[in-house]
């Protein structure tokens, strides 16, 4: 029994199946299914369902004996994420923490910025994957808040160790959680709780509560 209690859609899940998620995209995809055996499985069941509508789809055309050996190549072990073991970063540091990173994430940690400082005990670090949006690390730090804000576009956030909570609930490593602009929140940690998250938006951030609103300029130091 899997403790991930947020997952990605039916539709992102397709997507990512059929290579039409962006590059950044689908390394948070591809970190949610690492940390989630439910999600692992129903990308399995989706991409195998590709195979069988693909298979179906074109067998009127291909000879018996092709058909046969498509079968036999989809019914193969399909390639799992899981690297040989190389020389490479497997952690990201911050101070002298240590946190495990997700293989999605371990050839790009070359393209892994330093930390800098944000207001309320966050701090944050640049993951460049190139396209239109913005991969980051988040560390909130215990005890600390973001300022409540709206997202412009699209924010995913990956939980990967420790834990924070907003107005909807309470999330753990392995929560994929998605807001859009019809999202409002004030992510928050717990007292001796600190939480490191990945995070992918689209937008800058729009802070929309009292001295909060003064960050908006800001809030493109989110968005670099
Ligand atoms: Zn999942």
């Amino acid at each position: 029994m899997s403790n991930v209690h947020f997952h990605p859609n039916d539709d992102i899940l397709l997507q990512h199946a059929c290579g039409d998620l962006s590059p950044a995209s689908s390394i948070m995809i591809s970190a949610h299914v690492e940390l989630c055996p439910h999600c692992r499985q129903r990308l399995e069941d989706i991409e195998q369902h590709q195979a069988s509508v693909m298979v179906s789809s074109e067998s009127e055309d291909i000879t018996p004996d092709l058909q046969a050996m498509m079968q036999h190549i989809m019914s193969q072990e399909t390639e799992t994420s899981t690297p040989v073991e190389t020389e490479k970063t497997t952690t990201i540091m911050l101070g002298d923490k240590a946190f495990h990173l997700p293989h999605a994430l371990q050839r790009h940690s070359e393209n892994i910025g330093p930390w800098s400082r944000l207001p309320g005990n966050i701090k944050r670090a640049q993951v460049t994957v190139g396209g239109q949006s913005k991969m980051n690390f988040i560390y909130m730090d215990s005890d600390s808040a973001l300022p409540e804000h709206t997202h412009q576009g699209n924010e995913i956030t990956l939980v990967l160790a420790g834990e924070f909570y907003d107005e909807q609930g309470t999330y753990r490593p392995g929560d994929f959680i998605l807001q859009t602009d019809e999202h409002k929140h004030v992510p928050k940690t717990r007292e001796g709780q600190d939480c490191l998250c990945l995070t992918l938006l689209d937008a800058p951030l729009h802070f929309t509560s009292g001295l909060a609103t003064l960050l908006n300029p800001f809030s493109q130091l989110f968005f670099r």
